[in-house]
């Protein structure tokens, strides 16, 4: 058993001791810790992982708290048991709407949205008819089971946190898992992810979803132990609050929402007694002194107090790859010397500079085609406008008799087409395994409710298996389990051809990958593409060092200031005037 899940197993039992020996007030201050925690922990999700940040959780835990309220009053007297069912109901679908209108806003508009719906979701609660204004509604019954009325906060203890615990561990198994992959790498943008063929907006809604619903079943969970609501928790406030415990505790473990809801709901209480016996009155001091810790914390530990934690104990999810892995499905290839790439008088504007003009040539399946040019020729917008990560100003791009210029980045990429990037794209606290895999999201179909459930492990296995392969295949087997953050640039490269592999690819671009390798790794390298060439593999290459291109490519394609200037076999474009004036301004 591993470390990290006997420390889990001392947590549970800790916990299920804690009613039996700590006081009723602690009992209390835990219960809502757990609480905080169901949201922090949504909140971890899409702020500290997804990279979104959400004003408005406070909001979502009002729903589940209303939904709660109202329907289990005597006009519609629902069994508690059902109102968590009908709050989740109507989150989903608020969510649903609220992400599909905010998250499409990028930058800070994005946080701004959120603000905006927060705070028309309080104003919602403090006046519609039926929700109490802002004396809210009494009389909310208690939980029971059977004849059992749970209404002590022991008993209550026992809910809250095992609806924490199962969250927890849903959230972690989503995590590690293909549709985890994928929201791990939605931080830090969508090039890379959506080239891999993930569908980055829909896995936006999907924790965006994910998360409200915690808050919301934090509601119902409040709204039964208070027994009583009104719209001042569920603030923007408390919305704050919820982001300061999850940026406090840290994404980089899911517990971490559970430590951050912790200190702060704690602190609070301690500095609630505390600053008004040192300044004589009553106030909110205790946020002037968050806002401080804020200050220090954004300064110091930017990724909270659980990296600090887990340096002192080994906490990290530790992969394990299966030897009983299934395969996973392989593309036909094309017969050889089939049209595959045609790009037809393509160009790209910039404002004023086009940075493509016009540029024509084929790709026949099984070659390697060399496109080479001096710095600021238009490669590597050449390359995005054939994978699709920017689109044509005119011109098409066909691939196997199909028109694919006004596909999205992920359609081509389903097609065959994988890439590296000449400005390595990697996720660099992710592990070199989990990059590469990311690399095989098209050829698994695991969701995310079967990777919560743990029912996926086979595909899992799979995908992980592919990405080991590709590692060994490319060279990087001693490193396949540190986080890819910690390679030397020329390895990070060498892992995006192994990302781009694990796609079985029918064309490979490659976007200047021997930069920065040494002799020995170069050769290496050239000796897998002429491997990868036998196997069927097409490629189209771009290279500054021209032993390697030379000796490597059956043609090239040469641009200069957006424009090709020539084509044809290595021996020809060598000895074409033109290319020599190009890259030595004519001096021979
Ligand atoms: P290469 O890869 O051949 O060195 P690039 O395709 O990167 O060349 O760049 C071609 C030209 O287009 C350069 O002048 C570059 O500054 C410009 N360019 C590339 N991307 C952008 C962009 N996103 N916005 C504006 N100009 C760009
Ligand atoms: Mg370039």
């Amino acid at each position: 058993m591993s470390v990290r899940r006997i420390l889990a197993l001392i947590a549970v039992a800790a916990l299920a001791a804690a009613p039996l020996v700590v006081s009723e007030f602690s009992i209390t201050l835990l219960n809502y810790i757990g609480l905080a925690s169901l949201v922090t922990l949504g909140c971890s999700l899409i702020t500290g992982i997804g990279g979104m940040t959400s004003f408005g959780q406070a909001a979502f835990v009002g729903v589940g708290a209303y939904a709660a309220a109202v329907l289990s009053a005597p006009e519609f007297g629902w069994s508690p048991w059902l109102t968590v069912f009908a709050g989740l109901a109507i989150t989903l679908l608020v969510a649903l709407v609220l992400g599909a209108v905010t998250l499409r806003l990028s930058g800070h508009f994005l946080p701004v949205g959120t603000i905006a719906w927060g705070i028309s979701l309080y104003y919602l609660f403090a006046n519609v008819q039926g929700l109490g204004g802002q004396t809210g509604l009494t009389g909310i019954p208690a939980l029971s089971i059977g004849a059992h009325r749970i209404d002590s906060g022991r008993d209550y203890f026992y809910l809250i946190w095992a609806a924490v615990l199962v969250a927890l561990l849903l959230v972690d198994n989503l995590l590690d898992s293909r549709p985890g992959r994928a929201i791990r790498a939605l931080r830090g943008g969508a090039q890379m992810a959506e080239s891999c063929g993930v569908n980055t907006a829909r896995y936006r809604i999907v924790i965006f979803v994910f998360a409200a619903l915690l808050a919301s079943l934090s509601g119902w969970l409040y709204a039964h132990l208070i027994r009583f609501v009104n719209p001042s928790p569920f603030s923007l406030n408390m919305s704050i609050e919820y982001l300061f415990m999850a940026v406090v505790g840290g994404a980089s473990e899911v517990w971490g929402a559970v430590i951050g809801a912790g200190i702060l709901t704690m602190l609070k209480q301690w500095l609630q007694d505390l600053l008004p016996r040192l300044f004589g009155a009553s106030g909110n001091y205790e946020i002037i002194v968050f806002g401080m810790i804020m200050i220090l914390l954004l300064q110091r530990a930017r990724s909270g107090v659980t990296p600090l934690l887990a340096r002192l104990l080994p906490l990290g999810r530790t992969i394990t790859l299966r030897a009983d892995a299934p395969a996973l499905p392989k593309r036909v290839r094309p017969r050889s010397d089939e049209p595959l790439l045609e790009v037809r008088a393509v160009s790209r504007r910039f404002g004023g500079l086009v940075a493509v003009n016009q540029v024509s040539f084929e790709l026949r399946s099984g070659e390697i085609l060399g496109l080479i040019g001096p710095n600021g020729a238009g490669k590597s917008t050449l390359f995005n406008l054939i994978t699709g990560t920017l689109a044509p100003s005119a011109g098409e791009v066909w691939f196997r008799g199909e028109r694919i210029d006004a596909l999205p980045a992920r359609d081509i990429a389903r097609r065959g087409v994988a890439r590296t990037f000449q400005h390595v794209q990697i996720r660099p606290s992710m592990s070199v395994i989990e990059n590469v895999a990311l690399g095989a999201h098209l050829r698994a179909r695991a969701g995310v409710v079967s990777a919560c459930l743990r029912m996926e492990r086979d595909a899992e296995a799979a995908l992980l298996a592919e990405a080991r392969r590709q590692i060994d295949r490319a060279g990087l087997s001693a490193h396949w389990s540190v986080p890819a953050g910690s390679l030397p640039l020329g390895a990070q490269r060498i892992l995006e051809v192994a990302r781009a592999l694990c796609a079985d690819p029918l064309l490979l671009l490659l976007d200047e990958p021997a930069a920065g390798l040494r002799y020995q790794e170069k050769r290496a390298l050239a000796e897998l593409l002429r491997r990868l060439r036998a196997e069927g593999v097409s490629i189209l290459l771009v290279e500054h060092d021209m032993d390697f291109v030379m000796n490597l490519v059956d043609r090239l394609v040469v641009m200069q200031f957006g424009e090709r200037i020539a084509q044809g076999l290595p021996a020809e474009v060598q000895r074409d005037p033109a290319v020599i004036e190009a890259y030595l301004g004519g001096v021979e």
